[in-house]
């Protein structure tokens, strides 16, 4: 499998893959998403709450709250060798203040480990005169398989397009309304012949092709696809995939393991 990285913008990258086909795509896709592994809140215990939020509504706030960590640290709990939690499995933090004012995600201090928020600003709770928050939590790193606040990202992939135009077969009515019909752009007009400006913004939706007839015909190629990865945690998209790629080797290679 070979990579060509098309767009990189802020925490989304969008590559094509080449000499593969759609079941390394799907695992690829469904890996990154859902197994490759991110620390998040996990347990909290409440000393104090006397604040307008309900101790389950703080918790699943500070749940939601993206930690920037380094992946290398830490191990899955169910791997570790400790019983009881240790510092390589579970990192505790403090989360304290009192009114009046309002408790923001940057209010969790790591207590152990080096680990920080990713947004400072995400409210948790508001405090009047006289109301108080005062807890504990602890953050382990886990997958989406076992909750959304682990998912490492939103990945998608397409077929990568191919696009024949047959500008013989084409009014010059025809030529204009496929590049005006086209919702991403992909077709110029120029010289009064149709031209395909920029194939890999075609999502194969085949609008245009249902515009015109014959004379432009959209297909996906086989072994070529458009990979789109989101990064919806701290870790960088390219991290991710490189993780997933991982991940799926280890996978392949217990499959073929146990048919051995
Ligand atoms: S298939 Fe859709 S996106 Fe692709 S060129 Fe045609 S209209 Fe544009
Ligand atoms: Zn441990």
């Amino acid at each position: 499998m070979k990579f060509e990285k098309i767009e990189e913008k802020d925490k989304k990258l969008k590559f094509v893959a080449k000499d593969t086909n759609p079941a390394m795509m799907n695992a690829l896709r469904r890996i990154s998403m859902n197994h490759v592994p991110v620390l998040a809140i996990e347990d909290v215990g409440i000393k104090e709450n006397s604040s307008p939020i309900f101790d389950e509504v703080i918790a699943q706030r500070l749940g939601q709250v993206p930690l920037v960590f380094d992946p290398d640290k830490f191990t899955l709990k169910e791997e570790c060798d400790c019983e009881e939690g240790c510092p390589e499995c579970e990192v505790q933090f403090t989360f304290e203040g009192e009114g009046p004012g309002r408790l923001y995600s940057k209010d969790l201090v790591c207590e152990s480990g080096d680990v920080d928020v990713l947004y400072d600003e995400m409210p948790i709770t508001e405090l009047d005169e006289n109301q108080k928050v005062d807890l504990e939590a602890s953050a382990v790193l886990s997958t989406g398989k076992d909750h959304s606040k682990h998912q490492a990202a939103i990945s998608s992939y397409q077929y990568y397009p191919i696009i024949d135009i047959d500008n013989d077969e084409l009014t010059e009515e025809e030529r204009k309304r496929c590049a005006e019909v086209c919702p991403r752009d992909v077709f110029e007009v120029k010289n009064d012949e149709l031209k395909v400006a920029d194939e890999k913004n075609c999502t194969v939706c085949k609008e245009c092709v249902d515009e015109v007839g014959t004379g432009v015909v959209v297909t996906g190629h086989e072994e070529k696809f458009i990979f789109t990865i989101e990064s919806i945690c701290s870790l960088s998209p390219q991290e991710i995939i490189e993780k997933a790629a991982e991940i799926l080797e280890e996978k392949s290679e217990k499959v073929i393991g146990k048919l051995g």
